[in-house]
């Protein structure tokens, strides 16, 4: 079985922190582009059962019904398992009653919603057009549709955010009553609207004192912390991300999207141009068994629950205390080590970049 991430560029308005791949909404190019990518879709796809499908963006949302049912058109074309987790990333302020409705019809069953904050002024820094009103209306719509496996991403770490602030976000989020949070911080890329404006990042130290906070009021509302940034009740984890942090294969189609297919990774073109020209690939390269390894740690490590050992064992034939020295990582606490998995200890979860470097740097030759 194999994931599918497809990639819908299109947004109707422009986030300050956005490094993603998109181009404003243009009605003029969206039926070349489904068109392109059905194309795409038909010349990679081997027919495999595919197990979550996840359609993410850009904002997925923005197309209109018409635009959104040409699409899900397109997605007949997968094999789909009976139980495929298959999620639509949503803004709050473009999805409407209409456009659920055909969610329902085309088996669409977990949705995520790009919220960021319910603070009025940060989203004005975000540059993000809707209010904790359409948040709300949004959840109550996609519940009403019994469409209740529902995520919302929020952001901290924002110049002139406190941890008030941060908890004034999380107990909005806890009245929604819905299953899934992400939580990131946000990174400042270059090119990116508030880069331009000058912007200026956070102190790092209220930065960890903000993930810090944010960890333990989600743990004692039974939101369990499963990767670095993501939090859920049990059961409703993302089938979907979990691909990517289990190191496995996964297609991906679309504007700027990566891929992961026959022990190939590879990226997509991110003009537009080129991908209506039906160019799609950017970049693509085997993947060695030593950077397989490395890909298992870095991904790997990113859930609370580590690397399972037997099943690094049995996926590269070989012991991970036998790849890398662990013993002072493991000595400092830095690692943990159950007697099944080897995972980061939750206090150094903020800095597991330090720690991921210094594991790859410890591979015994
Ligand atoms: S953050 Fe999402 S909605 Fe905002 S511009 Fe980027 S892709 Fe579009």
């Amino acid at each position: 079985m194999k994931s599918v991430y497809i990639h819908i560029p299109f947004c109707s308005n422009i986030c300050s922190y956005c490094d993603f791949s998109k181009i404003y909404y243009n009605k003029k190019i969206i039926i070349d582009y489904l068109n392109a990518l059905e194309n795409e879709i038909k010349n990679k796809y081997n027919g495999e059962i595919i197990k979550t499908l996840y359609i993410g963006g850009g904002t997925p949302s923005c197309l209109s019904v018409d635009e959104l049912e040409k699409l899900f058109n397109i997605i007949t074309i997968f094999n789909l398992d009976n139980n495929c987790e298959f999620t639509i990333e949503c803004n709050p302020e473009n999805l409407d009653e209409e456009k659920i409705k055909l969610f329902k019809n085309y088996n669409v069953n977990r949705v995520s919603l790009g919220v960021q904050s319910f603070n009025p002024e940060i989203l004005k820094i975000l540059n993000r057009k809707h209010n904790k009103k359409d948040v709300f209306k949004t959840v109550e719509l996609l519940k009403k549709y019994n469409i209740n496996n529902i995520n919302i991403d929020l952001i901290f770490g924002i110049n002139n955010q406190t941890i008030n602030d941060i908890k004034e976000d999380l107990d909005t989020f806890i009245n929604l009553n819905i299953p899934h949070i992400s939580y990131y911080s946000l990174i400042l890329e270059d090119n990116t609207l508030l880069a331009l404006k000058n912007y200026t990042p956070i102190d790092d130290d209220l930065c960890a004192s903000m993930y810090e906070y944010i960890c333990g009021y989600l743990n004692k509302r039974n939101y369990e912390h499963y990767e670095i940034s993501n939090f859920s009740i049990s059961n409703y984890e993302s089938i979907h991300n979990l691909t990517y942090w289990n190191n496995e294969e996964y297609y991906g189609f679309g504007l700027g999207a990566h891929g992961y297919i026959n022990n190939i990774r590879y990226e997509n073109t991110r003009s537009i141009t080129k991908y209506l020209d039906k160019k799609y690939l950017f970049y693509s390269d085997k993947i060695s068994k030593d950077i397989n390894i490395e890909n298992e740690i870095i991904l790997g490590l990113r859930k609370i629950k580590g690397i399972n050992k037997s099943r690094f064992k049995d996926k590269f034939s070989q012991e991970i205390y036998d790849t890398f020295y662990l013993d002072d990582l493991l000595e400092k606490k830095y690692l943990i080590d159950d007697g099944e998995n080897i995972f980061i200890n939750e206090k150094y979860l903020f800095v597991s970049n330090e720690i991921l470097v210094m594991i790859l740097n410890n591979i015994r030759k």
